[in-house]
């Protein structure tokens, strides 16, 4: 119905509005590197849909973003030409957080001020923040390939009776994409001028593909003062950053491009940035987070890699450009090659495509090997930040990701016996450089937490001769230890699984005791297995135990204990 109508926001992003207007505030001028990252987002949705469609360009292929003000009016407006929104778009992008994480988004927040606006950056403040400088936004849109009269106004204000609530309703509009008005909060006046609006823009979106432009302005000899004109120039570089030789580049661009395409509020914790040539030639421009997103997880959710063909955008989210467990990695690839009409389904089956994710895997983990291997203690640092994120994703890969699993395998760190902490910092290399004289094999154990496998009576003997044992409490190390039998020539074995062979670290005396005494016992050892039936497959008499009297071991080939236990948790 073509009528107007009030309604109210979820009562999370009525929660969130609050908290961010009250944390975010000494940040404010982020709302406008947000608002221009969904203009540039929207153009490139345009972009992508008119692949097929070209008449959804509705003759106007140009697309830019334009920032104006109105000191009388006291707003700031940015518009775009690019995909626009229908009304339930409207509804569902800017009413509604559609986020995965979003409770236990709000289940973090501490009520620290700083730790929260922390918090609230990573969960993304996006459109919202137009809220930090505004009491009132007005949104004015239309979905490219709609009629002038499915254009639609939304609007809402954050102070007065009407708080919380926002309104919608259908109008007529000639131009495709959208108009966002901000109805400037008092004391935010100073937003209200070229050279404040423009310094924003160079310093946070000059790397903005599209151009960004704004009223020309300048000195009028007549009037001995500023006067605006009515014409626009571009204030942003407007070109592919990527695209730019790397030293021309500074730190500060790589990062405040970062922002744009990891959809973060945060910096990036590092990046990769290389033209590759050959049979296939490409850029890439990755990084790697600082922190995980919320809907890590989530195995179906987007995936962070643009895919452009000669600096014009393609696709979001291209998640054949990145393997699985590398889905936190962030960026652009740019090809040379593909067709610039390149579809999802060609994509399916891209020999070219398959090239450059093998080539994108390479430069990402050979930039982790890089932070892990590096001397620096700066360096070291980040990737012990990497592996507290994103550790358990990458364990995924020794299964996922056979030609890379040794390179994978030399990425994982561990808790072990060694410093007998949780902390995950030994790396198989570690462990091998400190195996003792004799032993030819890296020791594990699993158990569902850290302190189950700190004690777990499997560990008696290897505690008594000093051998190190990894000690794994995740769920995806049994898939890890599944699928990883050998690192560097060296098996991976559970301590906890068949017969302990400690092969020539075992004491020769010790043996024959414990053959003696196996014989010695052959009665009791029957009697106790008659007795306990079905339930075990056989009773030994083990070396693996100093001061417990019993304890259970899977057979060689069976699933170990702590693997049968999940899968029986998981209803399997
Ligand atoms: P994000 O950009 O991370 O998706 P935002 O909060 O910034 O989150 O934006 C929410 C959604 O609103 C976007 O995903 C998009 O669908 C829609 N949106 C925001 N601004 C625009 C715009 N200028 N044109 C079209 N859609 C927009
Ligand atoms: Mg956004």
């Amino acid at each position: 119905t073509a009528t107007a109508q009030t309604l109210n926001f979820q009562a999370e992003v009525k929660q969130l509005l609050h908290l961010m207007i009250h944390s975010l505030y000494s940040n404010r001028e982020i709302f406008l590197r947000e608002l221009i990252s969904n203009a540039s987002d929207a153009c490139d949705k345009l972009r992508f849909e008119a692949l097929d469609k070209a008449e959804l360009f509705e003759g106007d292929g140009e697309l830019k973003i334009r920032v104006d003000f109105d000191k009388d009016a006291r707003t700031v407006t940015i518009t775009d030409n690019g995909i626009g929104m229908s009304r339930d778009e409207v509804v569902a992008n800017l009413g509604t957080i559609a986020k995965s994480g979003t409770r236990e988004f709000f289940g973090q927040l501490t009520g620290d001020q700083q730790k929260d606006a922390h918090l609230i950056g990573q969960f993304g403040v996006g459109f919202y923040s137009a809220f930090i400088v505004a009491d009132k936004v007005t949104v004015h849109t239309r979905r490219a390939g709609l009629p002038a009269a499915e254009g639609v106004r939304w609007e809402c204000a954050m102070s007065g009776d009407t708080a919380g609530e926002y309104s919608i309703e259908p109008i007529e509009r000639a131009e495709r994409g959208t108009r966002i008005t901000l109805h400037l909060r008092e004391g935010q006046d100073d937003l209200l001028s070229s050279w404040k609006l423009k310094s924003l823009i160079s310093k946070y979106s000059d790397h903005i593909v599209q151009p960004i432009q704004m009223k020309k302005e300048e000195w009028d000899e007549e009037k001995k003062e500023q006067v605006v004109r009515d014409e626009y120039e571009t204030v942003n570089q407007a070109s592919a950053l990527w695209a730019r030789p790397r030293n021309e580049i500074a730190e500060d661009d790589y990062k405040a491009f970062y922002k744009h395409v990891g959809h973060d509020y945060d910096e990036p914790l590092a990046w990769t940035h290389a033209r590759v040539e050959g049979r296939q030639e490409y850029t890439q421009l990755l990084y790697v987070p600082a922190h995980a997103p919320f809907d890590l997880w989530d195995r179906n959710a987007r995936h962070g890699v643009k895919l452009y063909v000669k600096r014009v955008f393609i696709m979001d989210d291209a998640e054949k450009l990145m393997p699985t467990y590398l889905r936190f990695v962030r960026g652009v690839v740019d090809s040379a090659d593909l067709p610039l009409n390149v579809s999802r389904e060609i994509l399916q089956e891209s020999k070219d495509i398959d090239a450059i994710r093998q080539g994108c895997t390479k430069k990402v983990l050979a930039l982790l090997e890089s932070l892990a291997n590096s001397d620096e203690a700066a360096e070291k640092e980040k990737y012990a930040t990497f592996w507290k994120e994103f550790g358990k994703v990458l364990k995924e890969g020794v299964g996922e990701d056979f030609a890379n699993k040794e390179k994978i395998a030399g990425l994982l760190r561990f808790a072990s016996t060694h410093a007998d902490t949780p902390d995950e910092t030994v790396s198989l290399a570690d462990y091998i450089g400190r195996m003792k004289e004799g032993q030819d094999k890296i020791y594990y154990v699993t158990a569902e937490t850290f302190n189950a496998a700190r004690n777990s009576p499997h560990l008696e003997v290897f505690r008594k001769k000093g051998i190190e044992v990894l000690l794994l409490s995740d769920r995806v190390d049994e898939w890890v230890t599944g699928n990883l039998t050998e690192f560097d020539g060296k098996q991976l074995v559970s301590v906890a699984k068949g017969g302990l062979d400690l092969g020539a670290l075992e004491d020769e005396a010790e043996k024959k005791e414990a053959e003696k005494a196996a014989d010695e016992y052959k009665e009791l050892l029957e009697k106790m297995k008659a007795s306990l039936g079905e339930r075990v497959k056989d009773v030994q008499v083990t070396l693996r135990l100093t001061d417990s009297p019993a304890c259970l071991v899977a057979d060689e080939h069976d699933l170990g204990m702590n693997l049968a236990r999940i899968l029986k948790a998981a209803g399997q």
